[in-house]
């Protein structure tokens, strides 16, 4: 016994060296094949003893990797409310310590949602809009690219993500198609969380503070960079607390919620943007857990210990 145990031990210690000489491209693990729905995000894991870095893209948008334990990297990807569905491709980029950098690619399929349709009337007029108001929206829209156009190159958040508000109800209003007095508008790129108005609404995680305002449509607004192309935004805020430049923890207070903006009463607009798709924030909630992260695995044992 003790000899097959040393004979194990030697070949166990030979196939740790093995990368090295070259087998290394075989040993690495990831999905064969991906799919999320319009709006939703899944999780992609990659491993061999010798990564150390992955980079990936889908489309013309990088999909950040982070690291998730030795030889281990994890990417949250998902589809934008209105990506057109079919077939995609996830392109990575595998680097090791020994090897010239790798290329794979992971299939991708993007399924269609369905989305509730809404339809209302409101009285004609409603949204037309002054010529200065016009010129308003445009430079808000303008602030938001900027906001959007840079995101820290590092992870900035830890798992999980939490809920802004003390909301309870999970089915979200993230995608419902919208036709007013009969033409079709833009979907609803946010899930509605109901709260009173003077509720504390919290970072959903650590990030730094990229867009503070009082918007036409989104009024009192917080976006917050959680770096690698995510973001989340909170709308419709009153009394802001945080200034753009801050770095926030998760669970700091943003802003208290209100009814500012476009809107007939007073809720939070909870919203999520990663490498420019426009996500259902929900899913962070629900597809980000701590197990995927060794980090907070670790952060969580040094909370409890105190
Ligand atoms: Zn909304």
């Amino acid at each position: 016994m003790k000899a097959l145990g040393l004979l194990l031990f030697v070949v166990v210690f030979l196939a740790r060296l093995m990368p090295a000489q070259g087998a290394g491209a075989a040993r690495v693990a990831w999905p064969k094949t991906a799919e999320v729905f319009q709006g939703e995000i899944v999780e992609i894991k990659v491993s061999g003893p010798d990564l150390v870095a992955v980079e990936g893209r889908l489309g013309k948008e990088k999909i950040y990797f982070y690291p998730n334990g030795p030889g281990s990297f994890s990417a949250i990807v998902g589809a934008d409310v209105e990506a057109k569905p079919g077939a995609a491709k996830l392109s990575l980029k595998l680097s090791g310590w020994s090897r010239v950098p790798q290329q794979r690619e992971i299939p991708f399929k993007i399924k269609a949602k369905t989305f509730r349709k809404e339809s209302f009337s409101v009285a004609p007029g409603f949204d037309r809009m002054t010529p200065e108001a016009l010129e308003q929206i445009r430079h808000e829209r303008e602030a938001f690219a900027r906001a959007f156009a840079a995101s820290a190159p590092e992870r900035l958040w830890d798992a999980p993500f939490i809920r802004p508000v003390p909301h309870e109800a999970s089915a979200s209003s993230f995608g419902w198609r919208r036709i007013i007095n009969g033409a079709p508008r833009a979907p609803h790129t946010g899930t509605d969380l109901s709260s009173p108005a003077g509720t504390e609404v919290v970072a959903a995680n650590h990030g730094k503070v990229v867009l503070v305002g009082d918007f036409f449509f989104a009024g009192g607004s917080v976006v917050l960079d959680h770096g690698g192309g995510l973001f989340t935004m909170y709308f419709l805020l009153s009394d802001l607390k945080v200034g753009e430049g801050a770095l926030v923890q998760k669970g700091d207070v943003l802003a208290l919620s209100g009814a500012t903006g476009r809107v007939t009463g007073a809720h939070l607009h909870w919203g999520a943007r990663l490498a420019n798709a426009r996500i259902d924030p929900l899913e962070l909630l629900s597809k980000v857990s701590a197990a995927d992260s060794g980090r907070e695995v670790e952060t969580i044992t040094n909370k409890t210990e105190k």
